[in-house]
This record gives structure tokens, C-alpha cells and sequence, in this order.
């Protein structure tokens, strides 16, 4: 196996036990897989464990920008309670900028562990007044709240933004924050698994953002 089980909402080290996947803080969980180092050589592993659930990705990417970190959560056979990407490159505004983009099930936790929220969810913020952002998914708009982080810790070094469509959450966190203005240009996001041939050419590396 290519990716290592991980639990979604923080960085202690599970074990197998005969009831399932243990954290030693969460009790039983279903877990996150990731692999050490992004690279094109773990993506089938990874779309396998995804099933139908998509792996966002801003597409086509900027020149230069590359991603640095993917993984899902999901027990065999199932389709992915949630999954995560993580690309970076240069703008002329902010420097280098990094972006995590999570889609889960309410409840998973990894988009509040990706984003250093306090709540598991985004909560009452989404849907609250006009939208900051919008995001396109298959041709349709998405819109986003940003999602506070002032109760975190180290909450300058970051915008978070938040939607909902079909049920699951989508999770943007973008660093530095005032790289949240790049999304005035209305981003069109793409399920990795729907870019076929495409997908040989998309370029890894680079150190993931902490979370
Ligand atoms: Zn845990």
C-alpha cells in the first residue's frame, strides 16, 4: 500500500484493531490515506479509494503551480467520506500562495483540521448574507462564505472559505490570507478523476501546507 492510514481530525498515529481503525484520541475512525510524498505514481491508488466521490482541483492549473498533497477518507468499497488536494505557485500579489481545497460529509472533521477551525463544520457562517466568492464545479456556481478563524490558533496566516453542494461540504483555505482576492476571478474546479489523458501531465511537488 502506497498511502498510510492517518485519522482525519489530528496527527495521532492509528492502529488496526479487529473493530476497525483505532486514534487513540477519536476511538474508532475511518481513515485518512495519504501518501508520504505527492506523486503521480499513488493518484490510481488514490481515485480507487475515492470511488464516485470527486478530488477537486483548480483546472487547467496556473502556469507553474503544482500540487503538493492529496488524500481521502474512506473505508474499502465505500466511496470517500472525504477527500483533499493541495497545490501551490507563484502570483505576482501574494508571492507564493497555497491552497487546500477538502470536500466532505458533514461530521469528517478533515476540512476543520485542513482549515485549524475550532468546529467540525463551517457552521452558521455559510449561507449567511451575499457570498464572498464562487467557485465553478461542472459548469455550475458554487457559492462561498469565508468561515472565521479568529478563535484559532495562528489565525492571520490564513483565509478559509466554505460552501455546500449536494450534501457535502467544500473547504478552501488559502495562504496568505489575502490570496482569497484571487478568487474574485471565479476559479473553475475540476474532479481529477474526469481528466483522463490530462492527468499524466499534471505536475506534482513541493512542501504541503502545515496542518
Ligand atoms: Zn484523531
Amino acid at each position: 500500500m502506497s498511502l498510510a492510514a492517518g485519522c482525519p481530525r489530528c496527527t495521532s498515529p492509528v492502529s488496526e484493531q479487529p473493530d476497525g481503525w483505532r486514534c487513540p484520541d477519536h476511538g474508532v475512525i475511518t481513515p485518512l490515506w495519504r501518501p508520504s510524498v505527492a506523486r503521480y505514481e499513488d493518484l490510481a491508488v488514490h481515485l480507487q479509494q475515492c470511488g464516485h466521490a470527486p478530488t477537486l482541483v483548480p483546472w487547467p492549473l496556473a502556469p507553474g503551480w503544482t500540487i503538493t498533497d492529496f488524500g481521502c477518507v474512506s473505508a474499502p468499497g465505500q466511496d470517500a467520506r472525504a477527500s483533499m488536494l493541495s497545490c501551490h505557485g507563484m502570483s505576482d500579489a501574494d508571492g507564493l500562495v497555497e491552497l487546500t481545497l477538502v470536500s466532505e460529509e458533514p461530521g469528517v472533521g478533515l476540512g476543520a483540521r485542513c482549515a485549524g477551525t475550532d468546529h467540525t463544520d463551517p457552521g452558521a457562517e455559510v449561507g449567511h448574507g451575499p457570498p464572498q466568492a464562487r467557485v465553478r464545479i461542472a459548469g455550475a456556481t458554487l457559492p462561498l462564505w469565508a468561515v472565521s478563524t479568529s478563535e484559532s490558533h495562528g489565525h492571520f496566516d490564513r483565509s478559509v472559505l466554505a460552501g455546500e453542494a449536494h450534501g457535502r461540504w467544500l473547504w478552501l483555505v488559502l495562504r496568505p490570507p489575502s490570496a482569497a482576492l484571487l478568487l474574485r476571478d471565479e476559479w473553475s474546479l475540476a474532479d481529477l478523476a474526469d481528466l483522463g489523458p490530462e492527468l499524466v501531465d499534471v505536475p506534482f511537488g513541493g512542501s504541503p501546507p502545515p496542518w
